[in-house]
């Protein structure tokens, strides 16, 4: 950015996520009348090391999630500070917007805050330079990330017994961007109609995947190699991701395997569990293996996978640069998660996905469970070259959202567009060796 934006105004509204809970929104307006708008998404998921998220807390309204104290936090007192003001960089207004909050984990003024003036202040500022976001963001050639795509939904995303949170196919063998979304739509009909049949109804889980009753994640994980075989994509250009969110279902004694908690495995034979899921299905990618603070099973099942599978830390490492930096120094996974409101503004977010690129470890920009139909995330995936997508299934605006924003960059970008498919190649097996269905 070779520009200095100057701040004009700055306005702040409560409005819905996806689930019909409160989230916020801001519009930014530089001097030059560029104006930048976000929407700010939330979780259900969340770690306990998230930085803050405020809330009303008043039970009367929104069941305490009311967020009129951020939109406040906004008007009211970043605002003031804000008007007038000239940045060089979307650093240099993160960077002053954590200060006015003075807490590490954003306590004062809210990661919602601070994200819905920082997000919208990036979109202002790529108006102001006539670039598309990811253009203002990135550095080298630009690439279309493979997507996880989320088809089944279990743990606390859905009402069914399933214990891990999302079975994500990933079209990661295909040549563009746009195949990849054929081959998603595709599988997951066959999916549907599947599910349909076998179960009497296919469900809906918070993020718009399909939420069947099952509760032997085995069963899932079959229905989706099922879909695959039917259609016109095989298990090499598809693959299988888990987010397992184990911090949702551990406790002192182990982990359990589905939500009615009468099977708790001990560490070892919980490993030994993931090991058999990774050795029959052609996984590509698991995410939270252990709860974020079990750092020991962490490191002893990554040591264990000696590289051949992607291990992505979501919970653990909460796009919080110190939290990675401790991560890579115990062994803990290999790739990262990255959720902007889980550090509170988008320049820590690219910091920390440059630091991880830096120790070798693979990106994954994510949306959350509660989203809008704000498809920013897909200009950051772009932008800062994470290679990786995770924003749900192909159901729902605000998911589609995000998809269709991809396409469009996809279109723009015309033959500069190249799609990472090579994204698994550093995990020394190939996964179709260890596949024994398909
Ligand atoms: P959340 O779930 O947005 O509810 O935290 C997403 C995830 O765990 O990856
Ligand atoms: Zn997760």
């Amino acid at each position: 950015m070779n520009h200095v934006f100057c701040v004009e105004d700055v306005v702040a509204a409560e409005i819905l996520d996806s689930r019909g809970s409160p989230t916020v929104a801001c519009e930014l307006r530089l001097t030059d009348g560029s104006i930048g708008f976000m929407q700010v998404p939330s979780g259900a998921s969340t770690g306990q090391y998230e930085a803050v998220e405020v809330r009303d807390g008043d039970k009367q309204r929104f069941w305490g999630k009311g967020t009129r104290q951020v939109v406040w936090n906004i008007e009211a007192y970043i605002k003031p500070r804000l008007i007038n003001q000239t940045f060089a960089s979307l650093a240099e207004l993160d960077a002053y917007l954590c200060t006015l909050d003075g807490t590490a984990q954003k306590a004062n003024l809210g990661a919602n805050a601070l994200l819905a003036v920082s997000g919208a202040f990036a979109r202002a500022a790529a108006q102001a330079c006539k670039q598309p976001l990811y253009h203002l963001l990135h550095h080298k050639a630009c690439e279309l990330p493979v997507p996880m795509m989320n088809v089944i939904n279990g743990g606390r995303h859905a009402d069914n017994d399933l214990a891990i949170q999302e079975f994500m196919i990933v079209p990661h063998g295909v040549s563009t961007f746009s195949e990849a979304v054929h081959a998603g739509a595709e599988i997951t009909r066959y999916l549907g109609e599947i599910l349909q049949k076998r179960y009497g109804h296919a469900g809906r889980g918070d993020e718009g995947g399909f939420a069947p009753s099952i509760r032997d994640p085995k069963e899932a994980l079959d229905a989706i190699m099922q879909a695959i075989s039917q259609s016109s994509y095989s298990c090499d250009q598809v693959g299988i991701a888990l987010d397992l969110a184990a911090s949702e279902y551990a406790n002192e004694h182990g982990y359990f395997t589905d939500k009615s908690g009468v099977e708790c495995l001990n560490s070892t034979d919980w490993i030994a569990h993931i090991q058999a899921l990774v050795a029959h299905y052609p996984i590509v990618s698991l995410e939270d293996i252990a709860s974020d603070t079990d750092h020991e099973t962490w490191a002893r099942f990554t040591a264990s996978m000696r590289g051949r599978v992607q291990i992505v830390g979501d919970d653990v490492f909460v796009t919080q640069s110190e939290r990675l930096q401790a991560g890579i120094a115990a062994g803990i996974g290999n790739a990262i998660l990255l959720k902007p409101n889980q550090v509170g503004t988008l320049n820590e977010t690219i910091t920390t996905t440059q630091q991880a690129k830096q120790h070798g470890y693979a990106t994954v920009m994510s949306h959350r469970s509660g989203e809008t139909e704000d498809a920013m995330i897909a200009d950051l995936a772009v932008g800062l070259s994470c290679q990786q997508i995770k924003t749900g299934p192909l159901r729902q605006s605000d998911r589609v959202a995000k998809y269709n924003r991809l396409l469009w960059i996809e279109k723009t970008l015309g033959r500069e567009a190249s799609y990472a498919s090579h994204v698994y190649q550093r995990y020394r097996i190939k996964q179709t060796e260890e596949v024994a269905v398909c």
